[in-house]
């Protein structure tokens, strides 16, 4: 083994039910120390999948590598690596410093060395140290969740698994939490392996995200890579809002839209591109004085405005197309609802794609 070898590498691993394969053939490294997330829908084999790596099942075929040995046949509890569950899965009429020290009970610690231990864990997680004697179901659901973590640190694994952790909690809560947990990661310097059905979660947390869809990973990348450079369809709309444009090769190298078969000036052309779809993102789409002020212009109708915060969103209809601009607030703008406008974007701020 060398310093280089991966904490963790799947070599073509596929989960079978019958005839369907919910994980299907998926090779991934993942580093030492890495905060890696598994995005995708619903039913995309995220589960499936965690579970393998935790041990709680086996592929059907393929290798699960820990630091090169391979691990496939190792059941969840012989293996160092830890899951921190949805559910909680605490222990309902025990006190917080009970649940922490769980498991270095387990493993025959002295009682001053447990305290000592969950204090310093509880510290970490954020939680006051007279919780300690707290039950905890007297805890409130963010808090539970600290603890849930503290405990799973207690054991103290070489891998996290995180099965969507947060997603019962409320938005303000779960916004604090993930960043929380991203400083928690720093700070323990241990590997996360974390999944979610949010793009969005994901993109706040990780180091790299890769994204599943039907049982296939299907873009690996970090969230700037992810964000800016999708290579699907699919992967381009799994965050925010998104304009797709579906477009075809038309003369001379520029993009015809196949809705008018307007000419557009495309971003770098892949080779032997026919037709796909052209990505732009709310945010590249400005308002325009006159057509010449971006490489690709159109005109439509201001049809409807969203206050999102800091952002404004809005709507303009495009004949039978509607075209999503975001802008910050504080940028001028004196538009108001079905006022004719022209928009338009600059031809790198744009993404095709073939799929
Ligand atoms: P969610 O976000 O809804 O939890 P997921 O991405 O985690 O979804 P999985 O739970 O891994 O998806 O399921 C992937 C597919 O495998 C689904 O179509 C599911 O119905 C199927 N599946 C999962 N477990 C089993 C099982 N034990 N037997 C048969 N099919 C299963």
């Amino acid at each position: 083994m060398t310093d280089s070898t991966p904490i963790l590498s799947l070599k073509s691993v596929r989960k079978m039910f019958g005839p369907y394969a919910a994980v299907d053939d998926i090779d991934i490294d993942i580093s030492e120390g890495e905060f890696f997330t598994i995005v995708g829908p619903s039913g995309s084999g995220k589960t499936t999948l965690l579970r393998m790596l935790a041990g709680m099942d086996q592929p059907t075929s393929g290798d699960i590598m820990l630091r090169g040995e391979r691990i496939n046949d190792i059941p969840a509890n012989k293996r160092p690596t830890c899951m921190v569950f949805q559910s909680l899965a605490l222990f309902p009429h025990r006190t917080v410093g009970q649940n922490i020290e769980f498991p270095l009970k387990i493993r025959g610690e002295d009682p001053e060395r447990r305290k000592a231990r969950a204090l310093q864990l509880m510290a970490l997680l954020r939680l006051p140290e007279h919780y300690y004697a707290k039950n905890v179901m007297k805890c409130s659901g963010g808090e539970r969740q600290r603890v849930a973590l503290a405990r799973a640190l207690a054991y103290d694994p070489q891998i996290l698994f995180f099965d969507e952790p947060l997603s019962a909690i409320d938005y303000k809560l779960r916004k604090t939490l993930e960043k929380e947990l991203k400083d928690i990661h720093r700070e323990t310097k241990k590997t996360f392996i974390y999944i979610t059905h949010s793009l969005e979660e994901a993109m706040v947390m990780s180091d790299r995200i890769g994204v599943m869809r039907a049982g296939k990973l299907v873009q690996v990348g970090t969230p700037h890579q992810i964000y800016t450079s999708p290579t699907t369809r699919f992967v381009s709309e799994f965050v925010g809002d998104v304009n797709v444009i579906p477009v075809s090769l038309g003369a001379r190298g520029s993009l015809r839209m196949a809705e008018n078969g307007r000419e557009l000036k495309p971003p770098k052309l892949p080779a032997g591109f026919g037709n796909g779809y052209l990505v732009v993102r709310p945010e590249y789409i400005r308002f325009l004085d006159k057509a010449g002020d971006a490489d690709n212009a159109v005109e439509g109708k201001l049809y409807n405005e969203y206050a999102l915060g800091s952002r404004i969103q809005y709507q303009v209809r495009v004949g039978d197309a509607v075209f999503v601009v975001e802008k910050l607030r504080q940028q001028p703008f004196s538009g108001k609802l079905d006022d004719k406008v022209i928009i338009g974007w600059d031809a790198k701020d744009a993404i095709l794609v073939t799929d």
